[in-house]
């Protein structure tokens, strides 16, 4: 029998033992036993998850509505319902697209969608930095699988010439915001490349951009001018939503083929009603949230500016790696932070390359603007001292 508690054992010598953290949160502070701290590290990007006044506006609504809590079944037998349906319409109306599918997560959207699409006559090819749910839904297929190098067009132009002609089928899976690097993907660049094959579909996941980039809040596919162009284009509700769940927009025939081969769909109860509703009901304000996605912009430049020389080079978005570099001087920059007041984790190996241990600041829309100065300063003394 494998030794579970030695496996436990030698991650705690080397500092890698992983805890759920014990942490209560209250609006934009966490409270831990460190004390209380400025939220760095929250997907809550357009800071609506603590937002009591929407909240309260959708549970006014809710009363008189037959929301249930549960579905009590898969979508495909009786857990299908108008709400989530309408949410569905929505999306697809919103985006001008031809079809959309609601899943559970965005883990059972990357895992469902992609195991489904691809057999063995698919290769996959996927940015080296892609989410680990991108990485388990090729797993989980019978495809083929290679990796370019992160962001680099000219390495993915030379897979597809040498292998694109070998398989029935590739689809070119990216994210659209990194998580790990805060980089934004050139989508107009691989649009261009898949283009030049029949045979190739492109796979966004705009899990950290929904909501928070593109004039209507639509992600980075809107802010490029190319939502028409990706054949699979998918988000989740749980970041800036401040909901659970995801989505692909699609065609109506990769939709109709998702309902019948996608078993994360199939066989998974489908979520409640109440959660689809309140989905909808923050994606419909989504337009109108152009003053939180300036203000997330404007506390983004803040800190890339305080961070650029000094390993804050990378991110163009909301979410803004510091490299530290080793993993003590790292854990150790983090938790000064801490201490004064900011919740901000270190990112170690083998989430990010050795080397390039890192503070990920995850920024939201409802830090206040002088916290954020203060961190800035805090930065600064830091990297000073
Ligand atoms: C968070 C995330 C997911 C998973 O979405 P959940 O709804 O949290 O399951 C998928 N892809 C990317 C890029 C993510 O950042």
């Amino acid at each position: 029998m494998k030794d579970y508690q030695q496996f436990l054992d030698r991650l705690t010598q080397v500092g890698n033992l992983r805890r759920l953290p014990d942490i209560t949160q209250h609006g934009v502070y966490v409270h831990s036993q460190e004390g209380t701290m400025v939220n760095c590290s929250s997907n809550d990007y357009l800071g609506l998850a603590h937002d009591t006044t929407l909240r309260r506006d959708f549970l006014t609504w809710a009363m008189n509505q037959p929301l249930p809590l549960s579905s009590s079944s898969s979508r495909l037998l009786t857990g299908n319902s108008p709400y989530t349906e309408e949410l569905e319409q929505l999306l697809q109306q919103s985006f001008g697209r031809e079809a959309a599918l609601v899943f559970n997560s965005g883990y059972h959207a990357n895992t469902g969608i992609l195991s489904a699409l691809a057999d063995k006559h698919t290769l996959i090819i996927a940015d080296k930095l892609a989410h680990a749910s991108i990485i388990d839904g090729l797993k989980l297929s019978n495809a083929a699988f290679r990796r370019y190098r992160h962001q680099d067009y000219i390495h993915l132009d030379n897979l597809l010439e040498k292998e694109a002609s070998q398989y029935d089928q590739v689809i070119i899976a990216t994210e659209s915001i990194f998580s790990m690097d805060g980089d934004v993907t050139d989508l107009r660049q691989l649009i261009d490349l898949k283009k030049r094959y029949s045979n190739v579909l492109l796979y966004v996941d705009e899990a950290h951009a929904i909501g928070v980039r593109g004039p209507h809040g639509l992600g980075i596919a809107e802010e490029m001018n190319c939502i028409a162009d990706i054949d699979l284009l998918v988000g989740t509700f749980g970041k800036a939503l401040a909901s659970m769940g995801a989505y692909v927009l699609c065609s109506k025939t990769l939709r109709d083929y998702l309902v019948n081969t996608a078993r994360s769909l199939i066989f998974s109860t489908a979520l409640p009603p109440f959660q689809t509703a309140w989905t909808s009901f923050v994606f419909r304000r989504l337009p109108e949230m152009q003053d939180r996605r300036n203000t997330l912009a404007a506390h983004s430049n803040i800190l890339s500016q305080t961070l650029t020389g000094h390993g804050g080079e990378l991110s163009t978005s909301h979410i803004i790696p510091w490299i530290v570099g080793t993993n003590e001087d790292c854990i150790s920059v983090a938790r000064q932070l801490r201490r004064r007041g900011f919740y901000c984790l270190p990112v170690r190996p083998p989430t990010v390359p050795q080397g390039t241990s890192r503070i990920r600041f995850s920024l939201t829309a409802d830090i206040p603007q002088e916290s954020l100065v203060s961190l800035a300063q805090l930065i600064q003394e830091e990297i000073h001292s």
